[in-house]
């Protein structure tokens, strides 16, 4: 089974403040798969660090208003192509990302309020079809773990 992973959970530090999130149950599983890693932020060409950015309504802002929608859709729409070509139809991606986040992202006032909504890379796998949960959804099926194909 392939199953694609945003790289940060898998402790590449990529994240916009230069940190890794390692989670010991997407490590777990990704002993047990075939891992396609992601990063659509590193992949769109954005520096490790970088400003942090939220996403609201359909564009990707900074704390300065300054938008950087074009560069995100741009690192989606690549990740999107190799999640096509990797064949994987299990995402586990990082929760609240304005990229990878799944059902609940800031809400882009840089206030640390958050709201219903996807990451923009996790909208398109989902328009794609693939399954798409947070590690922290992972964490708490974890007794599912050892069979995989249960998550679904
Ligand atoms: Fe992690 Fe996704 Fe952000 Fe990359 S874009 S650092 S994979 S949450």
């Amino acid at each position: 089974m392939r199953v694609i992973i945003s790289e940060c959970l898998l402790g590449v530090p990529c994240r916009f403040d230069g940190s890794a999130k390692p989670s010991r149950e997407v490590r777990e599983l990704a002993r047990k798969t075939e891992v396609c890693a992601i990063c659509p932020e590193v992949t769109a060409g954005l520096s490790t660090p970088r400003p942090p950015a939220e996403r609201l309504g359909d564009a990707i802002l900074l704390k300065d208003g300054t938008d950087v929608t074009q560069a995100f859709l741009t690192g989606a729409r690549k990740e999107l192509e190799r999640a096509r070509r990797c064949g994987a139809r299990i995402a586990i991606l990082k929760a609240k990302s304005p990229s990878c986040g799944v059902s609940k992202i800031y809400d882009g006032t840089h206030t640390g309020t958050l709201v219903f909504g996807d990451g923009i890379l996790t909208q398109l796998l989902k328009e794609e079809g693939i399954c798409v949960v947070t590690e922290e959804a992972l964490a708490t099926i974890k007794p599912s773990v050892e069979h995989p194909v249960a998550i679904i």
